[in-house]
């Protein structure tokens, strides 16, 4: 017989571990999604944004949650370093021409800064697309300020990587919304 207290027991450390053992890669995009000036409350308000009119009750907790796991992803980890590498060196006006002038100023025909947001918005299926597109129409919130090109900064790629986690997130909890809906359908 299946001993339950003992395999629950076993879950918990498990993703007990998963949350404090954050690896280098985890680590360092979090620190540099901060030091760039966007915290992850910043994200959780853009998925509010997405998903408030779709799920009845939902927190900003909830919001929260999912776009701390989107980032235990390794793909999210490496679009967020990559991203914001580039728009440092940018800033910084390291960059070989043409591509210092390309980004920037962020050229609207550049179009590398989408695809590597892509790759996040891919991790939670092909819905996150309907968000991605619509949130960076929209630019709220954080994303409003990210594309302040008056203020020197430079944010090309780190737009995109916000509006992508966003997305992303949303998605997860749509996914997770329907999955509880199947589980209480087939309960009750
Ligand atoms: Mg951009």
């Amino acid at each position: 017989m299946l001993n339950l207290t003992k395999i629950t027991k076993e879950i918990m450390v498990m993703k007990m571990d998963k949350n404090t053992k954050k690896s280098e890669l985890e680590v360092k995009a979090r620190q540099w999604l901060t030091e760039r000036g966007v915290t992850l409350d910043d994200i959780a308000e853009l998925v509010y944004y997405l998903q408030s009119s779709y799920h009845e009750d939902l927190s900003m907790e909830d919001c929260l949650e999912n776009v701390d796991q989107v980032l235990t992803k390794r793909e999210v980890q490496n679009a967020i370093l990559t991203g914001i590498q580039l728009d440092k060196l940018a800033e910084q006006k390291l960059l070989d021409q043409p591509l210092q002038k390309t980004i920037e100023t962020d050229e609207s025909l550049y179009g590398v800064d989408e695809i590597i947001a892509f790759s996040i918005v891919n991790v939670y299926g092909s819905i996150g697309f309907t968000n991605y597109g619509y949130i960076d129409k929209q630019k709220p919130g954080i994303l409003e300020r990210l594309n302040d090109k008056s203020t020197g900064e430079c944010h090309t790629f780190l737009d995109d990587i916000v509006g992508a986690i966003a997305a992303a997130a949303s998605s997860r909890l749509a996914h997770a919304t329907a999955d509880t809906g199947l589980i209480e359908d087939n309960l009750g």
